[in-house]
């Protein structure tokens, strides 16, 4: 792996962090594997500034020809250094590496072609046509134009797929960004300004990328009265607390946040396909993936089969050493993140649930914040373990009574991002139809795709990402009403 860029990305140029350096570590191993920049206040204040002043005072926001073309470079660019990407994505994010060649880097990095082609085709200004409100008679245009500065703040779970799922539609429509990655996947974010800085004509500000260890800095990007938009992808607590900082100068949020995603399996499903279906989505890349169905809703009359089948599904999942392609489900990001989910295993238990497999560290995994896919029985959809996000390969099985009892159970959450729906066709068809998710997998179809919109329902958050809806996110509308002489 050649070492990756340990560098501040700020009005165009690379530079070191105010506050130093911080650590890197491999969640595989535990050991360090290098330092980042750290970016201060300061730092982040020359970012805004510089985002800010490229916004006012360069055409970037008005000339679409020059955003496509930075944005064909930068995907061009990445693709040219693939390679040592995907050993950066798997080395500081523990991500598997069959995943890397999916959503964990080149799917969303190719994915950058939407936001550009659908800049290119945008109607920028639509005719509204004249009307005489009020008698007046005027001819009004309805005008699309980018809010200005986003702030882009990032969790470490799909670095690549959340970064470019922000950069993408935000510069396509004019805006410029400041990117507040993870504290630990800081290397992914620092190689993305490297490159936009070495490989690019992105004019300088419109692009900056400060990676810190202090939460902080993603607060005060929030709350910064020269930021226009927060395009935050985190924990649905801290998502809270960024919609609260951004109140203070009523800037636009969009959020997307946590999930208790359900799979429901009607009984007239194949129950083992399914519950094949439903262990290897919870396990993979450790259960790290906020759409990820981690409650499976089988009909009662067969709770024990769907224990075995999915338990013996789990028990076959690839766990391990995350550059082994055949791993499905590598380490957890960190010691924290570990102790975290074995605090939820443990309530499980205190909840008067039992594990029907896994529950402990993997065999012959000694070091890395490994955990080994579980699967919790015996609880009801009241127990905090069925009602909170996990965020660990952990799937917890509940009985329903019926199609009405599954929506039901399905729907009682506070989150809405993500559902799975196993059944025949029309009764699957009308289950998902009332489910309260932002999208819905129908007998092992899938959602993810550039040109969908992705989101959650209640506290999942506000708004869509990707898709035509989620370039339009980066969108303020305006009408010029201009008066018609003689009429
Ligand atoms: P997190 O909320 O702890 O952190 C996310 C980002 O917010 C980080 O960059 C962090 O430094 C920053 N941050 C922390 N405190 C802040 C504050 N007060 N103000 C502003 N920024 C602050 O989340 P995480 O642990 O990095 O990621 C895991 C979470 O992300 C899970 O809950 C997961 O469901 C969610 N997630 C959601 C989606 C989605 O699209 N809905 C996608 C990926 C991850």
């Amino acid at each position: 792996m050649t070492g990756p860029s340990t560098q501040l990305l700020i009005d165009g140029a690379l530079a070191a962090g105010g506050a130093g350096v911080f650590l890197t570590i491999n969640p595989a191993t535990e050991e360090p594997l290098g330092v980042a920049a750290d970016a201060d206040a300061a730092d982040l204040d020359r970012a805004i500034a510089a985002a800010r002043s490229a916004f006012d005072s360069s055409g970037w926001c008005r000339d679409t020809a020059l955003r496509v073309h930075c944005l064909g470079q930068l995907r061009d660019a990445l693709n040219d250094e693939i390679e040592t990407l995907r050993e950066i994505t798997i080395a500081e994010a523990g991500a598997p590496r069959s995943l890397t060649f999916r959503g964990q880097l080149q799917t969303p990095v190719d994915d950058l072609e939407f936001p550009a082609a659908t800049a290119e085709r945008y109607p920028w200004r639509v005719d509204l046509g004249v009307a005489a409100p009020m008698g007046i008679s005027t001819a009004r245009t309805m005008v699309r134009e980018p809010f200005g500065v986003v702030g882009a703040i990032t969790p470490w779970n799909f670095p690549h797929q959340v970064t470019f799922a922000k950069l993408g539609p935000a510069l396509a429509a004019g805006n410029t960004v400041v990117l507040k990655p993870a504290p630990d996947t800081p290397w992914c974010a620092a190689e993305v300004g490297r490159i936009i800085a070495e490989k690019t004509d992105f004019p300088p500000g419109v692009v900056n990328i400060v990676t810190a260890s202090d939460h902080r800095i993603g607060a005060r990007l929030a709350e910064d009265p020269r930021v226009d938009v927060v395009s935050f992808t985190g924990s649905t607590a801290t998502g809270r607390s960024v919609m609260t900082a951004a109140a203070q100068t009523i800037k636009k949020v969009f959020l997307e946040l946590g999930g208790k995603s359900a799979f429901v399996v009607l009984d007239d499903a194949d129950l083992t396909a399914a519950c094949t279906a439903a262990a290897s989505t919870v396990a993979m890349h450790a259960g790290q993936g906020c759409a990820l169905t981690t409650r499976l809703l089988v009909p009662r009359e067969c709770y024990g089969e769907a224990l075995d089948a999915v338990s013996a599904a789990m028990s076959r999942v690839p766990v391990g050493d995350p550059s082994d392609p055949k791993t499905l489900c590598g380490p957890l990001i960190s010691g924290k993140q570990r102790d975290r989910v074995q605090s939820y295993l443990d309530l499980a238990i205190a909840e008067g649930g039992m594990f029907a497999c896994g529950g402990g560290r993997p065999a012959g995994l000694e070091r890395g914040f490994y955990l080994e896919p579980t699967v919790i029985a015996g609880l009801t959809n009241d127990a905090r373990v069925a009602r909170e996000e996990i965020f660990g390969p952990v799937l917890v099985v509940l009985a329903h009574d019926g199609d009405a009892d599954a929506l039901r159970i399905a729907n009682d959450s506070p989150y809405g991002l993500s559902a799975t729906v196993f059944g025949t066709e029309d009764r699957a068809a009308l289950v998902a139809s009332r489910l309260r998710a932002g999208t819905v997998n129908v007998n092992g179809g899938t959602w993810y795709c550039a040109d969908v919109p992705f989101g959650g329902y209640k506290q999942s958050g506000i708004g869509r990402e990707m898709g035509l809806a989620g370039f339009e996110e980066y969108l303020e509308t305006k009408v010029i009403a201009t008066a018609v002489r003689g009429s």
